[in-house]
């Protein structure tokens, strides 16, 4: 049987068919070259599974989408603060060509616009920068990914401004490899040849922190895929980040191929391709998709989604053994507005026996701040004579302690239902 899920991005083909405005970029004369009416839709759940059609496995040059990828390994192999002193993070307002610097510091003003982009190609590795980052995005995609040549080598030959833009910001000492290094690796990074399967993986790596979801490797730490997502959310769609943001409201990079990834953290990458680009150099075509996938799908980050519902799932008294106890059965994740919700409960109602036992068996993950407003809460409880046991078999607060160091007590899943029968 098809996937519903599958017809569903079939239709949204259909519906943009008539957004033929626009051209292929121009500048690259083999992007210029190349058959504008080739269109593909491909997405992938953070569990790993890709969904595509269209032209799905047409390999087209990866281009800007390539920055985030470049940026997050700069920031891995230099470390944060570093590669901040060489890019910054702020919006330009202006194309991606232009050469936006802030007036300050000299500083390119982010890594997706092409000046930032150059410089954070030379941060990335001082040798073999480009078969480092096509490692990273072949563990990604799982297969190995190669350079287009011929895309490669036209975007050589027409390379005035980008060589211009290296050595401007090499006089402004930004730069970490000679001009020339920087802009040729630049240019074959962004030559990466790619399909939208592919891109979906990759956005999907992103909206996973990190981690590829098939093959469980992590690929980006987890600090610096959450980087490389605010810099895509602020600048990845150029001097249309406002207006992509309000409409689509995802994290996204676009690539003057015609790709455009979009990435919901802890639920979807996506990715569309179509060749013919508006004024902002971003595909034409892929906006409209992916202003209708935010829409159906129910992307935007903006909207608040379904409120947080309690995470205790049962509060009651039982006996255990020799006297009677507060059992809390616990589910979900717990994180600020979960965790809350119990210490709220414990204030304002306070358990009236001497023993209070958390069940965590049905809790998928504890965030830090639930684990560190639990050992407050645990604190006062023991200060207050309660003994707090914990049910954890999935040791998801595993070597959980009190705010003071003090052990709490823990029992399996059999002891509970032992003790209480
Ligand atoms: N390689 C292209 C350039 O430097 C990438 C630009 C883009 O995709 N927006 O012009």
């Amino acid at each position: 049987m098809r996937s519903p899920i599958l017809d569903y991005l079939d239709e949204i083909i259909e519906k943009t068919a008539e957004v033929t405005g626009g051209a292929p970029a121009d500048y690259i004369p083999e992007l210029a070259a190349a058959d504008p009416d080739r269109v593909a839709i491909a997405m992938c759940t953070v569990s790993g599974t890709v969904y595509a059609v269209g032209d799905a496995e047409d390999l087209f040059t990866i281009q800007s989408m390539s920055k985030p990828f470049a940026y997050g390994l700069a920031i891995e192999q230099r470390g944060l603060d570093e590669v901040l002193e060489h890019v910054g993070v702020e919006p330009s307002g202006d194309a991606f060509n232009e050469l936006s610097l802030d007036p300050e510091n000299g500083r390119p003003l982010n890594p997706m616009i092409n000046a930032g982009a150059i410089t954070t190609h030379s941060l990335m590795c001082t040798t073999d920068p480009v078969d480092r980052l096509l490692t990273l995005i072949g563990a990604m995609v799982e297969r190995p990914v190669e350079v287009d040549e011929k895309v490669a080598a036209s975007e050589q030959s027409e390379a005035s401004r980008n060589l211009g833009l290296a050595y401007l910001l090499d006089a402004q000492g930004v730069l970490a490899s000679p001009p020339q290094d920087a802009v040729s690796g630049y240019i074959r990074q962004c030559s990466t040849s790619v399909t939208v399967r592919d891109l979906a993986l990759m956005a999907a790596t992103l909206a996973n922190g990190g981690v590829q979801p098939n093959t469980g490797e992590r690929v980006l730490g987890r600090r610096t895929t959450r980087q490389v997502l605010s810099v895509m959310a602020s600048c990845g769609m150029y001097d249309a980040a406002g207006d992509w943001f309000t409409a689509v409201g995802i994290p996204a990079k676009s690539g003057v191929a015609g790709g455009i990834i979009g990435v919901l953290p802890g639920q979807v990458g996506l990715a569309v391709f179509s060749p013919r680009l508006d004024a902002h150099g971003n595909s034409a075509r892929g906006v409209k998709m992916m202003e209708l996938l935010s829409e159906d799908m129910d992307l935007h980050l903006m909207d608040p989604g379904r409120p947080a519902r309690t995470a205790v799932r049962a509060r009651h008294t039982r006996r255990i053994g020799e006297e009677d106890a507060t059992v809390l059965v616990l589910e979900g994740d717990l994180e600020l507005s979960t965790i809350e919700m119990i210490v709220d409960g414990l204030v304002s109602d306070p358990p009236s026996t001497r023993q209070v036992v958390f069940d965590l068996s049905r809790v998928d993950e504890v965030r830090d701040v639930a684990r560190r407003t639990s050992s407050n809460m645990t604190t006062k409880l023991l200060d207050e004579g309660y003994e707090v046991v914990v049910v954890d078999p999935d040791e998801v607060l595993s070597g959980f302690k009190d705010s003071r160091g003090r052990e709490v007590t823990w029992w399996t899943p059999e002891q509970l239902a032992d003790a209480s029968s």
